[in-house]
């Protein structure tokens, strides 16, 4: 049988099970994830089913054999950040917390698609940081030094090498932001970000966890300084210790159970263009520009930028910020002038003032705190789930996690990448 026999018997054998089952009313497919009862006590409630608490949820049963485990999410799984982000996951930090955290992650990453037993669709196609001057160069420079000495990849793109890897670039001597240079991480890459949630939820489910859907945390049960279980929209839940993994809404959460965090929540917007076939196969950033830009696998091209800059809870934008990032976009690839912008959509950004993240014990015993995650959060997901599953089960921080404290911002120990040129943080 040659190889397009082959792909055909595999195309009838779907489209005619996948009729039968149409015609079934999809009766017989297995259900992704049950859809429990909350019981009345779990070892670990995980408030947030996002990406990252999925993944704490996942690593605490495999990795540490903790199934009485509960994800409590107020709406649906991957209805919030995790499924509003532009997807872009890389490890190229500068600081050693930074960095060894992320790679850490990017390293999951590689093997999730596998780990999971789902396709998540990650493809690593680089991500080409443009420099547009002298000093940005400089500062990149400094970055894939950092990289190299850290055993991270990296590689630094001259004018001509970026011509041909992105040739729609504008490289004319008119060009309104000339093109000096890049750096580019040839390991970091998109992933589908639904199929995250998705297998994380799965994989939890079959370990055990449950995840209870449409079931908000309203308030904390504390007795002498230690947590004992959370108030809900589905009533008590105790519990022996809780993670929140909330991402925009840390502090609203945080605050019911008395904490005040040094996490502000701002908005930030993304968009997709009407799909074109491909013409960009990396992710292009530009810092200076504060844009990102690449194509999905259905030919759109999605497009983000910087926050709307004003506190809000909201998950819409405002037109000025969406006019930005389309005219920087154009600018930069000056062939998206006639392509017509199909949609567009925010998520609430929880931002800490150094802009690395909170993985941490709080000053309430067994009460624990995943965010903070500012512009990067869905790159760490796997990481991120790996480091608060070990810190909630051994009520203590894992190495690459201890800098992550939320006493940091008390003791001055911050993390903050700026002066190196290209805006870590973002994306
Ligand atoms: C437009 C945009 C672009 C982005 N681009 C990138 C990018 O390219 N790369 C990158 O690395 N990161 C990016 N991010 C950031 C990334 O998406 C987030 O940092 C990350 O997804 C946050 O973690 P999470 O997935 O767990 O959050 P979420 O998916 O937001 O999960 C938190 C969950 O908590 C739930 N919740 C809130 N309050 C309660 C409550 N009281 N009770 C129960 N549940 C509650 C929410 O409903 C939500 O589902 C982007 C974000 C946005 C908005």
């Amino acid at each position: 049988m040659t190889g397009s026999n082959l792909d055909w018997t595999i195309v009838r054998y779907s489209v005619f099970s996948l009729a039968r089952q149409a015609l079934a009313g999809h009766a017989g497919w297995p259900e992704a994830w049950r859809k429990p009862e909350p019981k009345r006590r779990y070892d670990v409630v995980i408030i947030g089913g996002g990406g990252h608490g999925l993944a704490t949820a996942y690593y605490l049963a495999k990795l540490h054999g903790i199934t009485n485990v509960a994800v409590l999410e107020r709406g649906w799984i991957g209805g919030g950040n995790t499924g509003r982000n532009t997807t872009i996951v890389r490890s190229n930090y500068f600081l050693k917390d930074n960095a060894f955290f992320y790679e850490h992650a990017l390293k999951l990453w590689e093997g999730l698609s596998l780990d999971l037993n789902f396709n998540v669709m990650f493809s690593q196609r680089g991500n080409i940081i443009l420099t547009h001057d002298f000093g940005g160069a400089e500062g990149a420079t400094m970055r894939y030094n950092a990289l190299r000495l850290n055993g991270i990849d990296g590689e630094f793109l001259t004018r001509e090498e970026v011509r041909r890897r992105v040739p729609d670039l504008d490289f004319s001597p008119t060009a309104r932001f000339p093109v000096f240079g890049a750096m580019n991480q040839p390991r970091s890459g998109v992933a589908r970000h639904d199929a995250v949630a998705w297998g994380f939820a799965r994989a939890a489910d079959r370990r055990g966890v449950d995840i209870i859907e449409n079931c908000e945390v309203t308030g904390f049960d504390i007795a002498n300084g230690q947590v004992t279980g959370v108030r809900t929209s589905r009533g008590e839940i105790g519990a022996g210790k809780v993670g929140i993994a909330v991402a925009g809404h840390s502090g609203t959460v945080a605050a019911m159970a008395g904490l005040r965090l040094p996490i502000e929540t701002h908005l930030l917007q993304a968009m997709v263009s009407e799909p074109v076939k491909p013409f960009l196969d990396t992710v292009v950033i530009s810092p200076g520009l504060h844009l990102y830009v690449s194509q999905t696998d259905k030919g759109e091209v999605l497009m983000g930028g910087a926050l709307d800059g004003y506190n809000s809870y909201s998950q819409r934008g405002t037109w000025p910020a969406i006019e930005d990032v389309v005219s920087a976009s154009v600018a930069l690839l000056p062939r998206l002038r006639g392509l017509k912008l199909m949609r567009t959509w925010g998520g609430v950004m929880d931002m800490t003032m150094d802009g690395a993240p909170i993985i941490s014990k709080t000053p309430i015993q067994h009460l624990y705190l995943n965010g903070g995650w500012c512009y990067g959060g869905f790159k760490a997901t796997p990481g991120s789930g790996w480091v608060f599953a070990s810190t909630i089960a051994n009520d203590a921080p894992h190495p690459l996690n201890e800098g992550f404290s939320l006493d940091r911002f008390r003791s001055g120990r911050t993390l903050t990448e700026r002066g190196v040129g290209n805006l870590p943080h973002h994306h």
